[in-house]
């Protein structure tokens, strides 16, 4: 490697939702960080509707998420699939909307640039070298390194489009992310074919900005009508969301037009009176999934390695999981952990992807029907009460997890594990806050970890740099290491399971709980065995 060459210890290649939460853990944890960018700025409009609490938990990770939360709209209502007719067919209370066990509500409808503020703000924070403009556009694998050249672009004045400037920069990296959207580059550098779960649709999506409130019945629906399928959401509390799908035939050019938008609008009662538009783009879905997503020192994360049709909404969560899932163990890797490690990443996440996935590509078959006749009949069998609804991924089952005998997690190891309200001596709020985020950490009740421990598990604690503390009673006064447990969190959450302690992951899944304290060394010893 020449001298000139600036060396870090991850190279992430593109900046979108997944990337910047990469960057900003990795950088959080203290590592030399850089992402490369093509455009010179943030995207800066909105792909993805929804947002769950698992995702507001990791970006509470790295930065302040209330002030985004507050512009964000809970789903209080169902999610409705009918016909042309009005009838429901369908109804989905996805998930409970309820407080969730990440410490925020269940899910949300968000305007996605409120979300990357706080992803890209804690980047910089924490001193990741974040070069907008720079695209990848070669990639060289040596044994110990990894460099690529990436090319500063220029833009057309008031246009997308971008030219390749004169400027070129190579770097060098311990490892390369590419979490640079479905078209990779990094993923075709390194020759990955995708396993194509046969889906290719495009759809008209028109996003507006409201001036004037409108009442939507049903506020989030897929209208399921052969003649043109539809789906009305919000974006947050500012914004909303139409969708059409393309029929066959038609000129994409033409629904391109604003005119096109304003005429498919007024079913709706949307005119320029009540609302703007903010963006109007024609989407392709594909239902796609890389065949490998490592190849040496190169990993790709996000829709580089899986993309999906949006129906379930699960795409951009899907890029995030995959960052917090990888961040912790590059982490504990470029630290000296064996280089395996990185191997539970598409073990773990890529059974849970494809779940999403399927159940996307089901979602988008009943709505999508274009035939009228089989459309009467899917209406028909969904009338007369046939469950077409489908049931969400519960957890990871294997990889860095508390195993079983038949080598799959033991539940509750691979959900997630709470977050609560505590009163601690740091003051009183959300757990994370208080104690810090990502990190590996030990929850007891009833005694402390630390009186429990054997010298191996004390040290292991101590190289991961864990938080350790014991839950107390609401009206407990915490010491140092308690939480006084405000809203019974804990206590309902060992309750459930049977357990005096839990040691959850940086990314938030359990790794495993144990029924007595007394238990916790030889935990800790499976949790020394499963890192390395
Ligand atoms: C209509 C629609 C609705 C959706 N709704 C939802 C939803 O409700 N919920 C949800 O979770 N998901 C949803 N999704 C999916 C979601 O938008 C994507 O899954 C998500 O954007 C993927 O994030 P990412 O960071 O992996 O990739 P991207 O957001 O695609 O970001 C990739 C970045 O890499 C950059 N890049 C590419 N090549 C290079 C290069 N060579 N060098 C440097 N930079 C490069 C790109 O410019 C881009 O900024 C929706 C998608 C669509 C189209």
């Amino acid at each position: 490697m020449s001298p000139e060459v600036e060396h870090f210890d991850v190279i992430v290649v593109g900046y979108g939702p997944g990337a910047q939460t990469l960057v900003a853990q990795l950088a959080k944890l203290g590592r030399k960080v850089c992402a490369l960018e093509r455009y010179p700025y943030l995207y800066n409009l909105p792909r993805a509707g929804h947002v769950d609490h698992e995702a507001i938990r990791i970006a509470q990770s790295v930065g302040d998420v209330q002030p985004a939360v507050e512009t964000m709209w809970e789903v209080r209502d169902t999610y409705v699939w009918q016909n042309q007719h009005g009838q429901v067919l369908m109804e989905q209370p996805a998930h409970a909307p309820v407080d969730a066990i990440s410490g925020w509500f269940s899910d949300y409808s968000m305007w996605q640039p409120n979300f990357e503020r706080v992803l890209d703000e804690g980047s910089r924070e924490f001193g990741a070298d974040v070069r907008l403009g720079w695209e990848g556009v070669a990639i060289e694998q040596a044994e110990d390194r990894v460099e690529v050249v990436a090319c500063r672009n220029d833009q057309e004045p008031d246009s997308d489009r971008l030219w390749r400037s004169e400027d070129y920069a190579r770097l060098s990296a311990s490892y390369l992310v590419g979490a640079d959207g479905a078209n990779s580059f990094v993923r075709a550098s390194q020759a990955i074919p995708r396993e194509d779960l046969g889906l290719n649709e495009e759809w008209l999506v028109v996003d507006l900005e409201t001036i004037a409130p409108l009442t939507f019945d049903p506020n989030i629906a897929q209208i399921c009508d052969p003649a043109r399928p539809r789906l009305v959401m919000p974006l947050g509390k500012t914004h909303r969301r139409f969708e059409w799908m393309v029929l066959p035939g038609e000129s994409t050019m033409e629904l391109s037009r604003p005119e096109e938008a304003w005429r498919l609008l007024e079913e709706f009662g949307v005119t320029p009176d009540n609302h703007r538009i903010a963006r109007q783009v024609i989407y392709r879905f594909q239902a796609k999934i890389a065949r490998s997503w490592r190849r040496g020192r190169v990993l790709i994360s996000g829709d580089a390695a899986h993309t999906m049709p949006p129906y379930a909404g699960q795409g951009m969560l899907s890029s995030v999981r995959d960052s917090a899932n990888l961040a912790w163990k590059l982490d504990l890797v470029l630290g000296g952990a064996p280089e395996k490690l990185l191997d539970t990443y598409e073990e773990e996440r890529r059974p849970h992807v494809r779940r999403w996935t399927e159940l996307s590509i089901e979602e988008g078959a009943i709505s999508c029907e274009l035939d009228p006749r089989k459309a009467a009949e899917r209406d028909a069998r969904m009338l007369a009460g046939e469950d077409m609804s489908h049931h969400a991924p519960p957890a990871l089952d294997r990889g860095a997890f508390a195993l079983g005998p038949d080598g799959v997690a033991r539940r509750p190891a691979g959900t997630l594990g709470p977050q609560g309200l505590v009163r601690a001596a740091a003051g009183e709020g959300r757990f994370d806050d208080l104690f810090g985020s990502p990190a590996f950490t030990v929850l007891t009740r009833g005694g402390k970890a630390a009186d429990v421990l054997d010298a191996p598990g004390r040290e292991l604690l101590e190289r991961l740099g864990a938080v350790v503390v014991e839950t107390v009673a609401a009206d407990a006064e915490p010491g140092e290491g308690e939480a006084a447990d405000l809203a019974g969190v804990y206590a309902d959450y060992f309750d459930a399971h049977d357990a005096a302690g839990v040691v959850v992951r940086p990314d938030f899944y359990v790794f495993g709980v144990v029924a007595d304290l007394g238990e916790l060394p030889a935990l800790l010893g499976e949790l020394r065995s499963a890192l390395s």
